[in-house]
């Protein structure tokens, strides 16, 4: 009699199966894109619950991201009744931060340190630098970070790296006073997050013991992408008792340039003696047009671990490619092809906008694509570019939130003691500074000492947010942002800035995002709430609750003396962790039905129905800071790997002959990928009237369904672009719309507005408009209606 297949088993294959159902040892699963390995990791941490193998404060997984965390709670209390809260799932960095909060004292923390982001360590190092009189131009501020940055990859402190030469010399004790500034201000930045978890692993016994007898299963995703200290770190976690199930792809390791060693993943067989490697063949994402067009470019690189990936799915359609003129006229072409997609939605081939994703290498690319979805009116997205928590009128809140939370933080006092402008001038905050310097003490400290009007006004400012601090007491997380927004002058400010409306509308949506975190996330540790026992165990009778593994630890049990599992941390603190860890792309748009726009790097691991490639071109993909070096060739190739085999069902590439980036047109020529792509499974599509040269007149709504493209045969000025001179630009004439700078305009959604910039001509033009009440906005002059007033 054959036993009925548990359902967690169902819809995988015989391998993905064996990889689910693993004996308790180390393992890698190496495997392509859409193979699976996601959902073999998520499955397997369900089985291995359902199984009793061990309960959720057992478990840690590592993910790229924390939109693929919560996917990844999402998808398991899908899957069983299970408390995520016990779970450690999360990315290295959310979960350093958790390891950190429960043993502040001993990582010699304070309890509500807060986190510098790349912007926040990079205007500390500069006025570090300023401070001691470091020669900026010898020692420029970016290289600096990079090289601490490194340093603390790479697991070294100041005194453990080597002085090769007086250049290093220097750097190391810019690095030292760095450090020490950090630690004063009680900061840390995102290395020193692994860095320090790393240590107090690697020093504390007890420490270390207690998690490696507590996480019986550690399953990392796209192992591939870890740098050495992230290994390190595992390492130390790992403990006799505990497997670690490693997932990734040699193909789609595009973080070299960040530190991370694919190498990784041979060292982890070796190290961890790994006796199961498991294969996954069987692609269940992409038609094979669009998986034969990822093959075959990946099989240009040489340094590869060697895979293979088929699919049942059939050809599907042919990956399209579409040549524009500009790079206006390609995102215009874009715009008129996805309206037409989402129109036919719920026929064949139709998708919904949140379906379409638009890949770009650089995020220099998007403007022009956002000018021209607006314009359309398609709602759309963007992840990644300027994140939501960086924006400046957003770290300039925070900066004051975080003043609440430790008064000590210089990076916050220094970025809003004059914001908005209180008549503090940067005399008096160098005396301020010299002054702190010489006691050992905070800004916030030193105020007290200083006289005459600068004094004054520092302590009114200091008296400010001690007053504020003592108002807050005992509010909500809500109410708190409200009080500081206003109490700080910000909106004030903001109201009286020409440009300020769009700046406005990012603070209230910043009490937006503090509500959704306080309801939605319980301070982001429970993404699920279950009913669960007093062991964190669920209520449900899941086979889960029964059989747990008696001899781990419950998963809130103290483990030190200073543990607390960060319970005791203020809403407020809470929240300016997350805005640190969290990208903030979640805000605002969430949950519409919206076009998706991202870079590349930001696409791994995710999968749309369609996808468009934009911007194939040589120097910007391949990119041009890549180009001249195999290494770098090979890495860019990865990444157009991972773009390709984004798509499930259709793929467009698309390339432009001019494009303006950077205020520069350039004439590019088509990327050197398209060469390295199978004819067959390729379409060249291009506007009918259109061809090379013939100026730049596609008007985007003029011309019927069906009959906008003829197909050619071969590649469509395939040698044509690759060896002509730069087109000529279109003839310098007095623009049509007659637009000027400066000039006042009317639009009828937007009112009045004056003209800033203007760019490109005939249907390519476009305008910076600064519209009072909506703020600055890039319209398309073929499209907007305005009038001179
Ligand atoms: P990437 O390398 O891009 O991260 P991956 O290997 O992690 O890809 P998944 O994202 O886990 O792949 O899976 C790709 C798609 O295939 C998902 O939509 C997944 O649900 C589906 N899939 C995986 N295995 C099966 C299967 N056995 N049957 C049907 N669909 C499957
Ligand atoms: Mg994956």
């Amino acid at each position: 009699e054959v036993a009925a297949e548990p359902p967690l088993l169902q819809n995988l294959n015989p391998e993905q199966r064996a990889a689910v159902t693993l004996p308790n040892e180390h393992a890698l699963i190496l495997a392509g894109a859409g193979s699976g390995k996601t959902r073999v990791l998520t499955t397997r941490i369900a089985w291995l619950l359902q199984n009793g193998q061990v309960s959720p404060g057992g478990v840690m997984a590592v993910t790229f991201t924390n939109k693929a965390a919560k996917e990844m709670m999402t998808r398991l209390t899908a899957m069983l009744p299970v408390n995520v809260r016990g779970m450690w799932i999360g990315t290295f960095h959310g979960l350093c931060n958790r390891f950190l909060r429960a043993h502040y004292k001993l990582a010699n923390l304070p309890q509500s340190f807060q986190i510098l982001d790349t912007q926040d360590q990079l205007s500390a190092i500069k006025r570090l630098m300023k401070q001691f009189n470091v020669d900026d131009e010898r020692f420029p501020a970016k290289q600096t970070q990079w090289f601490i940055a490194g340093c603390k990859e790479d697991g070294l402190r100041p005194n453990m790296v080597e002085a090769r030469d007086e250049e290093t010399r220097k750097k190391i004790e810019i690095y030292q006073l760095y450090e020490e500034q950090c630690q004063r201000e009680g900061v840390v930045d995102f290395g020193e997050l692994m860095l320090r978890s790393f240590e107090l692993l690697r020093d504390n016994d007890p420490i270390r013991e207690h998690y490696q007898r507590r996480f019986r299963h550690i399953l990392i995703d796209e192992f591939q992408d870890t740098n050495k200290l992230q290994y390190a770190w595992i390492k130390q976690l790992a403990g006799p008792g505990s497997s670690v199930l490693a997932v990734g792809d040699d193909d789609q390791s595009i973080y070299a340039f960040r530190g991370a060693r694919v190498g990784n993943m041979a060292d982890f067989v070796r190290e961890f003696n790994v006796q199961h490697q498991i294969k996954l063949e069987q692609n269940y994402r992409s038609y094979s047009n669009i998986l034969d067009s990822a093959n075959e470019l990946i099989s240009h690189n040489s340094k590869r671990l060697g895979k293979n990936l088929r699919t049942d799915q059939g050809p599907g359609e042919p990956v399209r490619v579409y040549e524009a003129t500009s790079d206006f006229a390609e995102a215009q072409w874009m715009v008129d092809e996805m309206r037409q997609l989402v129109r036919d939605h719920g026929t064949e081939p139709g998708f919904a906008r949140k379906e379409i994703a638009v890949l770009y290498r650089s995020n220099a690319q998007s403007r022009v694509i956002e000018t021209a979805l607006f314009n359309a009116g398609v709602p759309y997205r963007v992840y990644g570019g300027l994140r939501f928590f960086e924006r400046a009128e957003i770290k300039h809140a925070l900066a004051y939130l975080r003043l609440l939370e430790n008064p000590r933080d210089d990076t916050s006092f220094l970025r809003v003691v004059n914001f908005p402008p209180r008549g503090i001038g940067a005399r008096s905050i160098e005396q301020l500074q010299d002054a702190a310097r010489a006691m050992g003490a905070s800004l916030h400290d030193a105020v007290s000492t200083m006289s005459g009007k600068a004094g004054a006004n520092l302590g009114a400012f200091v008296a400010k947010i001690d007053v504020l601090r003592e108002q807050t007491q005992g509010q909500t997380l809500r109410e708190i942002i409200e009080l500081v927004l206003d109490h700080s002058g910000l909106i004030e400010h903001y109201k009286a800035d020409r440009e300020g409306a769009d700046r406005i509308e990012n603070l209230e949506e910043l009490v937006n995002a503090a509500e959704s975190f306080v309801t939605q996330e319980g301070f982001g540790r429970d993404a699920v709430a279950l009913p669960v026992d007093e062991l964190g165990r669920p209520l449900t009778q899941s086979p889960a609750s029964q059989g747990l593994d008696p001899n781990l630890p419950p998963a809130g049990e103290p483990l030190a003396p200073d543990a607390d599992t960060g319970e005791t941390l203020s809403p407020l603190a809470a929240f300016l962790t997350h805005a640190a860890l969290e990208s903030g792309d979640n805000q605002a748009q969430a949950g519409q039905d919206a076009v998706q726009l991202m870079t590349v790097h930001s696409a791994k691991g995710l999968e749309f129905d369609c996808v468009f490639i934009t911007g194939m071109e040589e120097g910007l993909f391949p990119h041009e800071n890549s180009m001249s070096d195999y290494e770098g060739l090979e890495e860019e190739r990865r990444l157009m790997y991972v773009a390709i085999t984004r798509a499930r069902k259709r793929l467009y590439l698309s390339h432009s002959q001019t494009r303006l980036l950077h205020g520069q047109t350039r004439y590019n020529l088509k990327s050197r990928f398209f060469e390295e792509l199978p004819e067959a499974a390729l379409k060249w599509i291009t506007p009918k009237h259109q061809g090379f040269g013939s100026g730049f007149g596609f008007a985007p709504n003029s011309v019927a369904k069906n009959d906008r493209y003829t197909r050619t045969s071969g590649g469509f000025n395939q040698d044509l672009t690759r060896f002509a001179s730069p087109p000529v630009p279109a003839q310098k004439t007095a623009p049509a719309h007659g637009l000027r700078s400066g000039m006042q305009v009317f639009h009828n959604k937007f009112g009045e507005g004056t003209v800033l910039t203007l760019e490109g001509s005939g249907d390519d033009a476009r305008a910076q408009i600064n519209f009072p009440r909506h703020g600055v906005k890039w319209l398309a002059l073929s499209v907007a209606k305005l009038t001179p007033v």
